[in-house]
């Protein structure tokens, strides 16, 4: 396995491989076959441009012996930032096929999130869009280029630019497949550290997870997916998302963005069938399906996870869009819980569901690591199949996220009800959910403090009746002249950190409330009410 990797222990991979959990099957390899059973059938869809699973394979093989033209060896790390394109699959599999590692960055990372992603993984490939929502990452990519002597190549889905090349293409060659329990690509954790993790998944385990999930929701080639999250989001990408459906034989249609505006007309033009979105989104479809002349009557199944939703609006979803609701718990780091169709009464509603593999292993523990009787709330810690042991490169992190025994804290408060099903109920972990984005607490306070005017900062998750939460900066101010929350989203901004991590509200206080240990008490930054804070427009 890749160094800085930690592997399964070798008896448990040992039985995963006799369950046949794990079938030592390249995520290459799992598109090929694929391309034999469904050939003609569309695999993606975007826009006017429909692709074959003949035409996908075909494709990912060019783009591999292009990729290999261009020095691109086994164990190479790529970083990937792609909008919903098809490029973004045909990329990834060709990379798979050679070995290479792509590591996904989000559409709305910037210079702050990329370079740490580079330096991080000794990446020595960038690929991206030309420009994306008004942003040049061609510029982007030069910068990175000019800094970063390991990063030796960029790639553009679209117009090439300076040391910015086409994705290469060439004549398919045949490459020595990899070791399918070795990682396939890096995902990002939601992070509750300064800056994010990265979660090695192997050819083995996403596999499974892909199709675990995409049994669970018992997708068939018959189904149509609508990717309207960004694929590089572990939701949208294998859970099942797009990759679940490909190895189904199902059509994935990308979507430009997950607004009702974009989604609705596509569910009607292709017929979608499933697809999956935060809460947040799900409340806009549910707002908008109400007076809208849209017919989603295709729906027969949406998926809502990443975040926290309230009980009465997960009763309107169902109704609200005419087609079932399943409701996600998981994470980048492996665990993953589905609610299903025929489940025990208050099942789809009122529980995060069952894990989608019987062995994946959940307990909740009290703050001394001790296991609690049942239908206690606790922190739910879990192991399994596809739930990797270590984050990558991070042994003191990892030794404390993972318990000795190969269990990973969640930082989520949970409970299990009888029948075993998940019931979130809240989060130890320093981390905001902003719809469906994790913003670490610590990154935050981290960028505010080399502010001149900031003595010390603590960041929360306060509220908000459409995000869920929005972000809150507490503030002590140094010198005479306090500062504004347009000058502290200035500085984050010009730091190259990504807009959704900019603070919503700033609050001036003139001391931060400790704990017995001498710890910022967050407890009781989140217990202020009234705090007089400036919020951004
Ligand atoms: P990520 O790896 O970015 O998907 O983030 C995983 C985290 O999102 C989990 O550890 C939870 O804190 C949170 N999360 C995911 N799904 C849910 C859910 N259904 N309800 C509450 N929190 C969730």
């Amino acid at each position: 396995m890749l160094d800085g990797c930690t592997p399964w222990p070798e008896d448990l991979a040992k039985r995963y491989r006799a369950l046949g959990v794990w079938r030592g099957e390249p995520i290459g390899e799992a598109l090929r076959k694929a391309a034999r059973r469904f050939g003609p059938h569309t695999a993606l869809v975007r826009g006017n441009r429909r692709i074959t699973y003949a035409e996908l394979d075909a494709w990912a093989d060019r783009l591999a012996a292009g990729f290999a033209g261009h020095g691109i060896a086994p164990r190479e790390r790529v970083v990937v930032q792609l909008p919903n394109v098809p490029e973004f699959a045909a990329l990834c599999f060709a990379l798979f096929r050679l070995g290479a590692i792509p590591v996904f960055a989000l559409p709305a990372h910037r210079h702050s999130e990329l370079r740490h992603l580079c330096e991080l993984t000794g990446a020595t490939v960038y690929i991206g869009p030309d420009t994306h929502r008004d942003f040049d990452h061609r510029a982007l990519a030069e910068k990175l280029h000019a800094e970063l002597p390991s990063l030796r190549s960029l790639f553009v889905v679209g117009e090439p630019s300076g040391n910015v090349k086409a994705l290469p293409e060439a004549e398919p060659a045949d490459f020595p497949a990899p070791d399918p329990s070795d990682v396939a690509f890096f995902l990002l954790s939601g992070g509750t550290t300064a800056l994010p993790k990265l979660i090695p998944r192997t050819h083995d385990d996403y596999l499974y997870q892909s199709r675990a999930a995409a049994s669970a929701c018992e997708l068939t080639r018959d189904d149509v997916y609508l990717a309207a999250l960004p694929i590089g989001f572990n939701f949208a990408w294998g859970s099942p998302g797009l990759l679940g459906t490909l190895l189904t034989g199902g059509t994935a249609v990308l979507a430009d963005d997950p607004t009702p505006e974009t989604c609705f007309p596509l569910v009607e033009k292709e017929n979608a069938t499933v697809t999956a979105l935060v809460p947040s989104l799900a409340q806009l479809w549910v707002e908008e399906a109400g007076w809208t002349g849209s017919n989603l009557g295709s729906l027969r199944l949406v998926q809502v996870g990443g975040a926290r939703m309230k009980p009465e609006f997960v009763r309107s979803i169902g109704p609200a869009l005419g087609c079932a609701l399943q409701q996600v718990f998981g994470m980048a780091e492996g665990l993953l819980t589905f609610t299903r169709e025929h489940g025990p009464a208050g099942h789809v509603l009122g529980t995060q569901g069952l894990p989608v593999s019987d062995e994946d292993e959940l307990r909740i523990v009290g703050e001394g690591g001790a296991e609690l009787s049942p239908g206690g709330i606790g922190e739910l810690i879990t192991r399994g199949p596809y739930t990797p042991r270590g984050y990558y490169r991070a042994d003191d992190h990892n030794a404390r996220v993972f318990t000795e025994d190969g269990f990973f804290r969640t930082g989520d408060l949970a409970r299990l009800t009888e029948h075993g099903e998940l019931v979130i109920e809240g989060r130890l972990k320093d981390m905001i959910i902003r719809g469906g984005d994790k913003i670490s607490a610590g990154e935050v306070e981290a960028h505010l403090t080399e502010h001149p005017a900031v003595a010390a900062a603590a960041v929360i998750g306060v509220p908000d009746e459409f995000l869920g939460e929005r972000t809150c900066a507490y503030v002590v101010a140094r010198g005479t002249r306090p500062p504004t929350l347009a000058q502290l989203r200035e500085l984050m901004h010009g730091r190259g950190v990504a807009d959704y991590k900019l603070p919503d509200r700033l609050a001036l206080v003139e001391a931060l409330p400790l704990t017995p240990l001498g710890k910022v008490d967050k407890k009781a930054l989140r217990a202020k009410e009234d705090i007089g804070e400036e919020r951004a427009e």
